[in-house]
């Protein structure tokens, strides 16, 4: 099957304009596909430019601090990502002499960076023959075929990528990697495929057999955990308490208000709060309760103000008093950061 040849016609005059798009420039690519993976292109663009404005190159990336770097990444989530590619910029810096390698085994040994994310560099940046497999090339492969194998599963996994590597173009491996991302997008969408506009109508078997609304499937959804987290707004004057979180949790590296987990009565969550950080909280009082979902969790986030702490009364020394007005200097997960946002509004 030749996908390849009405599919670069296609895009010759249909490829998006997109910030990025004519770079080839590992560093940029590098930096767009991160951003990209989880997030919409709408959504990420606004952060691309800012990221790439503040970090135009490998060695100023290498240079920045944690906090800065995750202060830009603020409400992406999924900020191990922001830490990997920190990590990953100063490894290149000290072990590459800051020149972002070219060889795919290469790459694709770099922290944070998947099959996906290196068969993307070395294609379009290098040349390299590497089928790049995202959720879009998924959805098209998978209705072009009209195969129902779970595209989550491995054996999806396993079928879609060597199907990929098989049709993608020698001559112009980047550009048919590109191409079929744009196609998903913009025409086989995950609802209303439009293929009577579509370069591949003509080999397309889910459309021929009309079951493009069936494709691609997917593995039952695992349900989500779900868990309660109470935020203490420890206020005195102009100054807040905020805390920076440690360890493999969700939001490692970012900062928050002391929190105490667990669906407890507030008599419960003042005596913990008297025992973890050494508050005296008597007087807690729920101002706000919004419902955060993330990929493996559902969150219900409390919010209590504590009303009678001095600062001298506080007994823990990880807690840093902030003031509202340099609040805006540490990185904050994004139900926190519209929080804090709302709390300078009113
Ligand atoms: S013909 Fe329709 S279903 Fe098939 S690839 Fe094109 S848009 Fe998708």
């Amino acid at each position: 099957m030749d996908i390849a040849s009405p599919l670069l016609l296609w895009y010759d005059r249909h490829a998006r304009t997109l910030p990025w798009r004519g770079s080839r420039d590992p560093y940029i690519i590098w930096v767009s596909e991160i951003i990209f993976q989880q997030t919409r292109i709408e959504q990420g663009t606004g952060y691309f430019l800012r990221f790439v404005g503040r970090f135009p190159d490998l060695h100023s990336l290498a240079a920045a601090g944690e906090d800065e770097v995750l202060r830009l990444w603020q409400g992406l989530g999924y900020y191990s990502r922001a830490r990997n590619m920190l990590f990953t910029a100063r490894f290149i810096v000290e072990n590459h002499g800051g020149i972002f390698p070219s060889d795919f085994e290469m790459i694709r040994k770099l922290k944070g960076i998947g099959d996906y994310t290196a068969s993307c560099i070395a294609s379009i940046c290098f040349g390299q023959v590497h089928a790049a497999v995202d959720g879009n090339v998924y959805r098209v492969l998978s209705r072009v075929i009209a195969d129902k194998t779970a595209i989550d599963s491995t054996k999806g996994q396993v079928l879609f990528k060597r199907l990929a590597q098989e049709l993608i173009s020698r001559q112009r491996p980047g550009d048919f990697n590109e191409a079929l991302m744009d196609l998903g997008a913009t025409v086989c969408k995950p609802r209303s495929p439009e293929c009577t506009i579509c370069p591949l109508i003509n080999l397309c078997r889910a459309c021929e057999l009309k079951i493009q609304g069936e494709l691609p499937v997917k593995s039952p959804a695992i349900k989500k955990s779900a868990s309660v987290m109470n935020y203490l707004l420890v206020m005195q004057g102009e100054e807040i308490v905020i805390q920076k979180r440690t360890g493999k949790g969700i939001w490692n590296g970012l900062y928050e208000l002391p929190m105490i987990a667990g669906d407890l009565e507030p008599a419960s969550i003042a005596a913990e709060c008297q025992s973890v950080y050494g508050i005296k909280a008597d007087n807690l009082s729920e101002i706000r309760r919004i419902k955060h979902v993330l990929t493996h969790a559902k969150l219900d986030i409390r919010f209590y103000a504590v009303t009678t702490v001095s600062k001298a009364s506080i007994g823990n020394k990880s807690l840093l008093w902030v003031s509202g007005r340099n609040i805006v200097e540490y990185p904050f997960p994004k139900p926190l950061v519209d929080f804090l946002d709302s709390l300078s509004e009113s």
